[in-house]
């Protein structure tokens, strides 16, 4: 691993030449396809027990959407099936740096979801009861004190649902850093090692096949973000996943006006650690037809529905380079995932400029900021927006870890947590079941409850 603790922009984590791995160890306990946040997390946790784990991962550690997004640690307004692992979450990021001894860029400075109408905050308060139930500090508030979170805010909206302990990192530097403290643990992490696929004996997980060799191992942890579903298709196994592309920027350093994370319809807005803030659209995705979205189209017809407004939907070139690409290959062949070592999409132009525009009229105070780096991620998602993780029946051994939406930053080492207990076959200590990937095909109701 080759990653600079002291790296100044978000593009520096991925736009950087590949090195191979100098060797490839031939046997392990454990072996993780991905070096996301998820993936980092599980690998950090499980080295921490002794396990013998290693990970590979096809371009750069956090090259994908570990460190591409807005960097909120949101507790607030998550879907009730999430909460239980969110709040563990919470608690790993407060302890972070001091256990692994590296600055993340974390700090607790609260996340506000400005509404501006008496309609937008009934819908916020009703999240409250679900609040209480689960003892967080979320609340409403109105008018004036609104000027205690952010400078001038009572003058643009009528009140907003707001947690305090609700936090922030730094994205590009936290998923490294934790990757650093597995390898110190005894992770060993390959870079440039794209995983093809997997051998199997007696129907059991014996091997994880990458481009520069096998692991021999009897566990394996699918955590390959975006790539998921085409990995699984490949084993014989549809995990139903659809991506939205999101773009962001960052600013110069600028006024303190906040200290955490604000969200409105028009423009979500963050303060960094360098002094700037990362601002994006606070609803507009794109989402590129194709294969898949006919696919899947079924299963995610209830969150379509309720992302109908913040969906820009299109067709184009995803759709043929999808239904150009193989669904199958050999295993000593180059496969997709070494000729895409980083999914890194074209920010969006025209989100770009309305979030910009948003930004001076919405933050009046901070005009004349700079805008000096823009980028995009691809999200993905699952039809109820919440994550799948759980070992696959047909392929004992084989476990996937996907589909954590817009909101796996802040649960990542949450999950990783849990999974590392759930491969080492320890008390996980939350109810997994919701994160079943049957629920898809049993007929269960699906239900998404928050936003992607
Ligand atoms: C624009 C944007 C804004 C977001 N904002 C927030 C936010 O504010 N808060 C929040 O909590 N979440 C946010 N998210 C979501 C969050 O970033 C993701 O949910 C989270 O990073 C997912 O982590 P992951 O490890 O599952 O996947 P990823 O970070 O995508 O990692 C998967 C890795 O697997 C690798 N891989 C894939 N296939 C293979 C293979 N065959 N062999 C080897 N490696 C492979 C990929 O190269 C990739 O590095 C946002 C996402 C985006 C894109």
């Amino acid at each position: 691993m080759n990653d600079d603790p002291n790296e100044k922009t978000v593009s520096s984590t991925w736009d950087r030449p590949f090195v191979p791995p100098e060797s490839c160890p031939q046997k392990a306990d454990v072996v993780i396809i991905g070096g996301g946040i998820v993936g980092v997390s599980t690998a950090w946790f499980l080295a921490k027990q002794g396990v013998d784990v290693v990970l590979c991962e096809k371009g750069h550690i956090a090259g994908e959407q570990s460190s591409r997004n807005w960097g909120w640690i949101r507790i607030q307004g998550r879907d009730r099936r999430e909460l239980p692992m969110m709040i563990e979450s919470m608690n790993i990021w407060r302890g972070l740096e001091v256990e692994i001894g590296e600055d993340v860029g974390f700090n607790r400075g609260g996340c506000l979801y400005m509404a501006r109408n008496e309609k937008q905050l009934r819908k916020y308060a009703d999240w409250i009861t679900t609040a209480r139930s689960f003892g967080l500090d979320t609340q409403i508030i109105e008018g004036k004190e609104l000027d205690q979170h952010v400078s001038g805010a009572s003058s643009q909206w009528l009140g907003a649902m707001y947690t305090a302990s609700d936090s922030r990192a730094e994205p590009h530097k936290a998923t490294p850093a934790i990757g650093r403290a597995a390898e110190r643990s005894g992770a060993t992490l390959l870079t440039s090692c794209a995983v093809r696929g997997i051998e199997t004996e007696g129907g059991r997980l014996s091997a994880v096949v990458t481009e520069h060799g096998s692991i021999k191992t009897s566990t394996a942890l699918c955590a390959a973000g975006a790539w998921t579903s085409m990995l699984c298709r490949s084993l014989g196994i549809s995990v139903p996943q659809l991506q939205v592309r999101g773009t962001v920027a960052r600013t110069s350093p600028a006024d303190v006006i906040l200290n955490g994370n604000v969200y409105d319809d028009r423009i979500g807005l963050r303060r960094r650690q360098d002094g700037g803030y990362t601002i994006a659209h606070g609803s507009v995705l794109d989402h590129f037809i194709t294969p898949s979205t006919f696919r899947f189209a079924f299963k995610f017809l209830p969150a379509l529905v309720k992302e109908m407004g913040a969906l820009r939907i299109s067709i184009g070139r995803p759709f043929f380079d999808e239904l150009g690409a193989p669904s199958t290959w050999a295993l000593d062949e180059e496969s997709p995932f070494e000729r895409t070592r980083v999914l890194n999409p074209q920010p969006n132009p025209r989100v770009l400029k309305r979030f910009c525009k948003s930004f001076n009229e919405v933050y009046p105070q901070l005009a004349g900021t700079r805008i000096v780096e823009s980028w995009a991620g691809m999200v993905e998602t699952t039809p109820d927006v919440v994550p799948v993780m759980c070992e696959h029946e047909t392929i004992p051994g084989f476990h996937i870890a996907t589909g954590l939406s817009g909101h796996g930053f802040g649960i990542g080492p949450g999950a990783g947590k849990a999974l590392a207990a759930m491969l080492t076959g320890n008390d996980v200590g939350i109810d997994m079941k919701p994160f079943r990937l049957s629920r898809f095909f049993d007929g269960s109701p699906i239900r998404p409850e928050s936003t992607i």
